[in-house]
């Protein structure tokens, strides 16, 4: 009999029904029961704001195509109702209301959510050290960070992440302007082309054949006792958390643009996908503090990956892995191999998630087929994740008509051409073997 923290396998099936299909990797939707409507604290998330904002003329300075926003890290929210009829008529099913994509595939810098949170937590640790030392006063200009005395003044410090790949361009990037040394851990799922451009922009790239978590825990032993050496923890970073989480009043502003208030007759569906749950459990927050219980949050993972499904299901959190029931932890969907989800994010969402579902590796080609023919989009398989989300609420929830879906596209802009059309090739041939398989 397999003994799984404590408990033998069949009575943890027994009282977590979900794990049937979880383990058995069959795609499945997952409602939370322990969703509670809890305060939120916003100081994080204002004090967040505020150094962005510092650091904005910087930004804006050091990298261009944040120029016309001021310096700010944002994403376009666009409509797309072509890619809306195409999932309408692949699953025979209408989705009540109109479909949105928050394109993070497209953010600045480094062309995925990680964006948001790397860089922030990087600008954190640059002003903390700046201003320590007496070089900064919090009201001086902040584009002063451009120049040699700060960038030899930092290049006596070492960052150092865990990554499967996005983490590590967005720290790696900034880290490097600022002028700090960068120490990147990527796990084996991590592309070579993202290994390539951080070595091309002077990253000492650490590669490990171990998957994700042990690539963090690598790193987070490398960085112990080391002095002016910092090591981002995506497992437990609250600024890393609090940083995603300016996206939602952002995202605020953009839907009041679009004419869209998000209230009890107007609800909002959010479909993030999840890694570790860092990206989308910062998102989360910040959206429940915009929005209350107006807005529903729905995570999404591959099948070969449900960590923060399996996590809240049983309960154990960070303390389970999906190694431990048997799955692999193998997914085509780079930036979601995670097999352990985050200490934090799952404190976080206990009781602010609202549901979670999983998705088969095909699937996520084929909508990124779907979404290059219907909008001329491309995003990475990882960032397809959400669309399979409003077929499923629209299947297991009742959806008013005046519902606004927004799916959350991750990453893409960075991914070099060939990678591209080798997604597609292989996006057209899933979505044709999912077909066939149906009828
Ligand atoms: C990191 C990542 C996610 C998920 O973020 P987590 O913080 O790991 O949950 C989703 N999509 C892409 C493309 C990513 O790189």
């Amino acid at each position: 009999m397999q003994i799984i923290h404590g408990k033998p396998r069949n009575q943890w099936l027994k009282e977590v029904p979900i794990l049937q299909a979880l383990t058995t990797r069959v795609e499945c939707y997952w409602i939370n029961p322990n969703k509670m409507n809890l305060p939120i604290d916003k100081a994080p998330i204002d004090e967040a704001e505020e150094r962005l904002s510092r650091f904005a003329p910087y930004l804006a300075k050091r990298f261009p195509e944040t120029k016309p926003k001021n310096g700010m890290i944002e994403s376009p929210l666009i409509r797309v109702e072509h890619m809306q009829a195409a999932l309408e008529q692949q699953h025979s099913r209408t989705i009540p209301g109109h479909l949105f994509l928050k394109c993070d595939h497209a953010l600045p810098i480094s062309g995925s959510v990680k964006a948001r949170g790397g860089i922030y937590e990087v600008l954190t640790y640059a002003e903390k050290l700046a201003s320590e030392h007496g070089l900064l006063k919090q009201h001086e200009d902040y584009s002063q960070f451009d120049s040699p005395a700060f960038r030899s003044f930092f290049a006596s410090y070492t960052i150092a992440v865990g990554s499967t790949g996005n983490l590590g361009l967005s720290i790696g990037l900034i880290a490097e302007t600022l002028g700090f040394k960068v120490d990147v851990h990527m796990s084996s799922e991590a592309k070579q082309w993202k290994k390539n451009l951080l070595k091309r922009n002077g990253v000492n790239v650490i590669e490990h054949q171990s998957d994700y978590g042990e690539a963090v825990k690598q790193g987070r032993i490398a960085a112990e006792r080391k002095p002016r050496y910092y090591f981002i923890d995506d497992e437990k970073s609250a600024d890393l958390f609090f940083g995603y989480a300016t996206a939602a009043s952002r995202l605020k502003k953009q839907l009041l643009d679009e004419g869209i208030l998000i209230d009890e007759h107007h609800p909002l569906y959010v479909y993030l996908p999840c890694g570790v749950g860092g990206a989308p459990g910062g998102i989360a927050y910040g959206l429940r503090q915009e929005f209350g219980r107006h807005v529903h949050i729905i995570f999404a993972e591959p099948i070969d990956s449900p960590c923060f499904l399996l996590g809240m299901s049983t309960q154990l959190y960070s303390e389970v892995s999906v190694q431990d029931f048997g799955l692999t932890n193998q997914t085509a969907a780079d930036g979601l191999a995670v097999g352990r989800p985050s200490e934090l994010s799952s404190v976080y969402m206990k009781g602010c998630l609202n549901a979670c579902y999983t998705i088969s590796d095909a699937r996520l080609y084929g909508y990124l087929a779907d979404l290059i023919e219907t909008e001329g989009i491309y995003a990475e398989p990882s960032a397809q994740a959400g669309f399979y989300g409003p077929i499923l609420t629209a299947r297991n929830e009742g959806i008013l008509e005046t519902a606004t879906h927004i799916v959350w596209s991750t990453g893409g802009d960075m991914v070099p051409i060939e990678t591209r059309q080798e997604d597609y090739i292989r996006g057209k041939n899933e979505r044709e073997r999912l077909k066939n398989n149906q009828s």
